[in-house]
């Protein structure tokens, strides 16, 4: 194995599952927003890669709009604490705006966003996350439209980091190096 990759540890989520969930997911927004021009808002950098793959599946009048973000805390777990770092260039008055997350964890970072975004006048705001960890204290975020609900293990892969690393992989792997929960 190639140095800097003794630390994936399984699958858990691969290619081909991610390639036709999102193409159901796809075809579930196509339908809701059939009469809305939705305005995708990627969370960088994570939701890169699933945004890219999602807007590509989808078939419909859309705009895209990407934020920066980042969570105070340690490598592996988020305090709830989330500050702006590249905000968004549109204006969301008005507009349907669809949430597009990596993963949703603890739900804090969600909870925060959400906050954020419905102080701004959205006509409508609602959540598309590829992963949900299952069996944590959620913040009770509802996640409109949720590709998987995988274990409450750290992962990596398809934009998902441990320390900048991983994010190119094609599939979800379980971590398991150092820091990893
Ligand atoms: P939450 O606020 O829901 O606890 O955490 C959400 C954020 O923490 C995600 O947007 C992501 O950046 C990071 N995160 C949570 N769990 C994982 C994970 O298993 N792997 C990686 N790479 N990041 C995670």
């Amino acid at each position: 194995m190639r140095e800097g990759y003794e630390h994936l540890g399984e699958i858990v989520v691969s290619e081909e599952d991610i390639r036709k969930r999102t193409a159901e997911l796809a075809a579930e927004l196509a339908a809701d927003y059939s009469e809305r021009v939705p305005l995708l808002v990627g969370v960088l950098k994570g939701a890169l890669i699933f945004m890219g793959d999602l807007i590509r599946e989808l078939d419909i009048p859309l705009e895209i709009d990407m934020m920066a973000i980042s969570s105070y805390g340690s490598a592996t777990s988020t305090s709830g604490v989330v500050r702006i770092i590249k905000d968004l260039d549109t204006d969301l008055t008005d507009r349907h705006v669809l949430i597009v997350e990596d993963i949703v964890d603890s739900g804090l970072t969600l909870s925060y966003l959400k906050r954020s975004l419905l102080a701004r006048n959205p006509a409508s705001l609602e959540v598309c996350a590829l992963l949900v960890k299952d069996g944590v204290r959620r913040a009770d975020q509802e996640v409109r439209y949720a590709g998987f609900h995988i274990p409450p293990r750290f992962v990596v892969g398809y934009g998902l980091d441990m320390n900048e690393r991983y994010r190119n992989l094609r599939d979800v792997y379980i971590y398991t190096g150092p820091e990893a929960s």
